[in-house]
């Protein structure tokens, strides 16, 4: 028997690998198995090459669990270890500034473990004790058993073993029994070792009989060793892609397209990525791509690796070249995986880009679907940005879809403004939004649907791009006035005239906390609409955003101002006005003519204070400029309250008022009931 002491710098590694280790202490049986993987593939490499006449029909990897012994072991039929390996591969551990690397990665169990090829020492973080009973398959080597409890010690003994292989035997220790549970290793196998490439055995398929489950004769082959990704494209159909897409995401819609990634130069990468059915929230369906070294399973946290918004994708991506062991920040200055990233970002356009090329009409169908993807790259990747112009699409109200070129063309002629800017109209909502994207529509215009939640961020990306194309949701104005093509003519109130209707129809609005109404008057023709009520482009858009950041913020707090264009070319405006005139026209007069005395009075106060000092001004005039000043205002409220009273009880004011509001979606509750009664009684 021979003892010796493990070749590491530190005496206390085993305390170290535990301690640091802990948070993830699944992985112990990834790294045996897979190291059982590669003894198996490499025995198999050497058979092929001829270097090796055994029989290696039957290769397989064993994980059984003994639960009495409170062990668990991986057993394979690969390479195998002479003593003199065992002492080259396992007990000198190469741990050069070991202590330092501990300090820096210490939150980071992959890290440690990878970098210093640690993976077989982390089955110490699970076990007491660990023995490798290995025999090499080279020519007349002797079986031995090396055994070791976790600390710098241990032994190496001949033993008698048959066949060819490895078997690393863990005795789990205390506080590590539960996973010495059944459930616990199928959960962990299924995790990692899912595709690996040779098979692996746990135990053997269960049946049901009479109420029980019992073993059957047959192996339980817990891994598929060629899964799709590792397959030439040209091998699979479109049924093998949807069938591993519904193998890794059960239950799951089926996807809507799938990028078969093969690269050989100048990195190792394939895979197999695609583009999920996504529901609203882009959130939720981050991080489903599985990350694989080798189809051994890493991590399913990608970022940094592909580009931020093809996250969103699902599927598998297998790379050798990925320094999988790593930690997050040296990944992403890590030149291989900036290659890969900006790889998977071109590759992932020019499918897309030859599947419109090929099959518009599918990628239409598509669309709707699609889009999300498509934007939320263009927002985030300037590289993919320039690439998805070729076939972003445009949807219009009627449900047509065409090319940022293809629209250009269409909407030139007709909605270019004055000052030659192209003026995009669109609609987020064709319902609510239903009145003004007809009337937009019957003046010749096209009307864009642009109702996801990135549209708002692409349409300042547009305009930020291209100072001479302009976004208008189509009720950000009355239809005349969406696209400004010669400054307006049409009838003019006088300033006179509008302070006068103001109360009237001010005094109709709604009273809401959420808005406040802004009375506007406006020539809209004979046969316009009475009244329009409009939502200012940037006020809107600044809520909007706001509302999507979350939080409080100054736009998100502030009531909305909504702005009611009264028409005043409108027969029915002008009854109210003509109504006005006759009931409050010599009340007014009488009014106007107190109120142009007083004001001549306040005027000829003020021009005896010009040029002089504050101090310099009698108290006596002062005080009497005060009172005009309060008489003034008096007569001035007194007419806004007469005024008002009188829009108040015009119903056919009112009336006009919550048209517009129900042309808006806004008319609700018991002002709609008051609205359809009232207009029950205007018809009788
Ligand atoms: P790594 O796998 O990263 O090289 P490990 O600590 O996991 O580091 O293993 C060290 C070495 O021990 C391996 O490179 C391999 O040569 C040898 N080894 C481990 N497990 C086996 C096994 N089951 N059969 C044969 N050799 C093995």
């Amino acid at each position: 028997m021979q003892t010796g002491k493990i070749g590491v710098t530190s005496e206390n590694l085993f305390p170290i690998i535990k301690k640091f280790l802990y948070s993830d202490h699944d992985i112990f049986l990834r790294e045996i198995v897979s190291n059982a993987v590669d003894a198996t593939q490499k025995l198999k490499t050497l058979a092929s090459k001829g270097e090796y006449t055994g029989d290696i029909s039957n290769a397989k990897v064993e994980v059984k669990l003994d639960i009495k012994a409170k062990t668990i072991t991986i057993s394979d039929n690969g390479i195998g270890m002479t003593a003199e390996e065992i002492e080259k591969y396992i007990n000198q551990i190469a741990f050069s500034g070991a202590n330092d690397f501990l300090e820096k990665y210490k939150d980071d169990a992959n890290a440690i473990i990878g970098h210093f090829g640690l993976g077989f020492y982390s089955s110490f973080m699970v076990s007491e004790k660990v023995e490798i009973i290995t025999k090499s398959h080279k020519e007349g080597a002797k079986a031995v058993k090396w055994s070791c409890k976790g600390d710098p010690e241990f032994t190496l003994d001949e033993i008698e073993k048959e066949e060819v292989g490895t078997d690393i035997v863990m005795y789990i220790s205390e506080e590590e029994k539960g996973f010495l549970e059944d459930s616990k290793i199928t959960e962990i196998l299924g995790k990692y070792c899912r595709f690996l490439p040779i098979p692996v055995i746990y135990g053997k398929k269960k049946e049901w009989k009479e109420d029980k489950q019992v073993d059957t004769q047959e192996d339980n082959q817990v891994n598929e060793t060629e899964p799709a990704w590792t397959k030439k494209p040209s091998d699979l159909k479109d049924e093998d892609y949807k069938d591993f897409y519904q193998k890794l995401y059960p239950m799951v819609d089926e996807p809507l397209f799938n990028i078969h990634l093969n690269v050989d130069y100048p990195f190792n990468l394939t895979g197999i990525l695609y583009f999920p059915k996504i529901k609203n929230n882009i959130e939720v369906q981050k991080n489903k791509i599985q990350l694989y070294s080798n189809q051994v399973f890493v991590t399913d946290s990608v970022e940094g690796i592909v580009p931020e918004f093809l996250t969103l994708l699902h599927g598998v991506l297998d790379s050798p070249d990925i320094p999988l062991n790593v930690s997050r920040s040296y990944l992403q200055s890590d030149s291989n995986v900036k290659k890969i990233s900006s790889h998977i970002n071109k590759k992932v356009a020019d499918r897309l880009n030859q599947i419109f090329k090929d099959n518009r009409e599918d990628f239409e169908k598509k669309w709707d679907d699609l889009k999300i993807f498509i934007e939320y790259g263009m927002l985030t990747e300037e590289k993919f940005n320039d690439r998805a112009m070729n076939f972003l699409l445009f949807k219009n109200s009627e449900g047509k879809y065409f090319t940022f070129e293809e629209y250009e063309k269409l909407i030139k002629e007709n909605q270019t403004d004055k000052d030659k800017n192209l003026i995009y109209l669109y609609t987020t909502n064709t319902e609510e939004q239903y009145t003004f994207v007809e009337s937009a529509k019957d003046k010749g215009y096209d009307v864009l649907v642009m109702d996801d939640t990135l549209a708002s961020h692409l349409i300042n990306k547009f305009e930020q791009k291209y100072s001479d194309k302009k976004f208008v949701r189509v009720d950000s104005d009355v239809v005349e006035k969406l696209i400004k093509k010669e400054d307006s003519g049409g009838e003019e109130l006088t300033w006179e005239q509008k302070e006068e209707l103001s109360p009237v129809f001010q005094a109709v609005c709604p009273e809401d906390k959420e808005f406040t109404f802004i009375v506007d008057f406006q020539d809209l023709s004979e046969n316009g609409a009475p009244m329009v009520i409009t939502r200012a482009e940037f006020m809107r858009r600044m809520k909007d955003m706001s509302q999507m950041q979350g939080g409080m913020n100054f736009y998100g707090d502030m009531p909305e101002s909504l702005n009611l264009v009264v028409n005043v070319a409108h027969p029915l405006v002008k009854k109210v006005m003509d109504s006005k005139d006759k009931k409050l026209g010599t009340q007014l007069e009488k009014l106007g003519i107190e109120l142009s005395a007083k004001k001549v009075e306040v005027a000829d106060l003020e021009k005896v204070k010009e040029g002089k000092k504050e101090e310099e001004i009698p108290q006596a005039d002062k005080e009497k400029l005060d009172d005009v000043n309060k008489e003034l205002s008096k007569l001035e409220e007194t007419k806004r309250n007469k005024l008002s009273d009188f829009g108040k009880k015009n119903k056919l004011a009112k009336q006009m008022v919550d048209l517009a509001l129900l042309a808006n979606g806004m008319l609700k509750g018991a002002d709609l009931d008051k609205f359809v009664k009232r207009s029950v009684e205007l018809i009788k």
